[in-house]
């Protein structure tokens, strides 16, 4: 069952609303805030020429860029009478990005988040052990509201503690984790020390987000934990988390929550709108938000969109699992590169864990590319306990073993991305974790 009964409405009666949305956002916009008016001026629309959906088109982009450049508050479209939440992202460069709530946002986000929550298949009987970070990262308060809403009981842990997390799966009998995938693998690591089997901890379900991941990553934290695991998206500019979530009982494609959210795709470098079925930039238009709505504004994800309908019985278009970021994504030799891509090929070979850095240098004009590897716990003591018996043999048989190894996930690289890199196996442990988004990429290369 679908949490409200937008999720479930006919595609001509979905356009409606969002048509009429549409119109009272742009005529909002354009009657408070003077950058959208100068932006919407300049680009020779006035909120009347916004008869049809596909009108959209005529509506100017907005970049991440121009949020940090009205700093702080210059793209509120709300008095500060009407703001009651802040959120904002950090950013490893420059200002952060800051977003106002109004009442009604936070009811929305509250009503996004819900959905997300109902669509993992959690309910009112469940406990909700939230380990994403509260503060000004939405991601803690969101995943709060919405699995308040439907009566879950919520366990607000945030994120790090990693030994009383553990604690708390165990003594609160938590039956969902909302996390990020990374520190979950990373909670799993530290209770395996402990001699913590999670399979039979009374967990069953996850909700996943705020960094990409692959189906192999799903797999793997499905079987460590015995639970089913679910995807969803979204970024603080438009709302938080909430924009789009997977239904557990197809997991193909986020639905995305498209009578607030508009979604489009489009071609990252000419910014021509891409048909359903093709990959590009999503781009997200805020069409109920008060506070700060965005027109058409530039996610940098990569994704595409499918309009088929879903065997979970919802009628809102879905989102592919985001692929990669546009500007995550690096630019080797002339291709295309995704962290992520890397992510999967090392999940499918065994005796080698899912904690990976990807290095890039400079050599002259050439770029180089080393993956480093953690190998498992389990082949390093077993290297480890030959070394110390001396056994030639054996330690001579760990290193083909080794090598074989890297060669594999060269040859894998290769074959799926296209690229020769230098594979390295590194110690278990030794690779930087985090406890919030995975770091993956460390670029060396002088910017130019
Ligand atoms: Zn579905």
């Amino acid at each position: 069952m679908a949490w409200s009964k937008e999720e479930t409405i006919g595609r001509g009666d979905m356009r409606k609303i969002q048509l009429d949305r549409l119109r009272k956002t742009v005529g909002y916009i354009y009657g408070k805030n003077p950058v959208y008016k100068k932006k919407l001026d300049e680009a020779g629309v006035a909120p009347g020429d916004v008869k049809s959906l596909d009108d959209i088109r005529r509506l100017p982009f907005t970049a991440k860029g121009e949020i940090r450049d009205n700093y702080p508050f210059g793209l509120f479209t709300a008095s500060m009478e009407e703001i009651v939440e802040f959120h904002a992202t950090s950013g490893t460069t420059g200002k952060m990005v800051v977003v106002g709530y109004t009442r009604n946002d936070v009811e929305l986000w509250t009503e996004v988040m819900a959905r997300a929550c109902t669509g993992a298949g959690i309910t009112k009987s469940d406990i909700v052990q939230n380990i994403y970070g509260y503060g000004l990262f939405t991601g803690g308060l969101g995943t709060h509201y919405g699995a308040m809403r439907i009566g879950a009981a919520v366990i607000p842990m945030s994120g790090g503690n990693t030994q009383r997390q553990i604690t708390m799966m165990q003594d609160f009998g938590s039956t969902v984790v909302t996390s990020t995938p990374s520190f979950l693998m990373h909670i799993h690591e530290v209770g395996e020390q402990m001699g913590v089997d999670f399979r039979k901890l009374k967990l069953k379900t996850g909700l996943f987000g705020a960094e990409p991941w692959s189906e192999s990553m799903r797999g793997a934290i499905e079987e460590k934990f015995g639970i089913t695991a679910c995807d969803m998206y979204g970024l603080s500019e438009i709302i938080g988390p909430g924009v789009s979530f997977e239904c557990h009982q197809v997991r193909k494609g986020l639905h995305v929550n498209e009578d607030y959210f508009y979604p489009e795709i489009i071609h990252p470098e000419t910014g021509e709108v891409l048909p359903y079925g093709e990959e590009g930039e999503l781009v997200l238009t805020t069409i109920a938000n008060e506070g700060q709505p965005l027109l058409r504004y530039r996610t940098r994800d990569i994704s595409r969109l499918d309009a088929e309908p879903c065997a979970c019985g919802r009628t809102l278009v879905r989102m592919q699992r985001i692929t990669g970021r546009t500007d995550d994504m690096l630019i080797i030799r002339g291709v295309n590169f995704f962290p992520s891509q890397v992510e999967s090929i090392i999940l499918k070979r065994q005796g080698v864990s899912p904690h990976y850095m990807v290095v890039v240098d400079r050599k002259g004009s050439m770029d180089e590319v080393e993956v480093r590897v953690e190998v498992t716990d389990d082949f390093m003591a077993k290297a480890g306990a030959d070394v110390l018996k001396g056994s030639e043999q054996e330690i001579l048989k760990d290193v083909a073993l080794a090598r074989q190894k890297m060669e594999n996930l060269k040859r894998d690289i290769k074959d799926v991305i296209g690229i020769t890199v230098k594979v390295t196996l590194v110690a278990p442990g030794t690779v930087p974790r985090s406890e919030g988004k995975a770091k993956r990429v460390d670029d060396r290369r002088p910017k130019d």
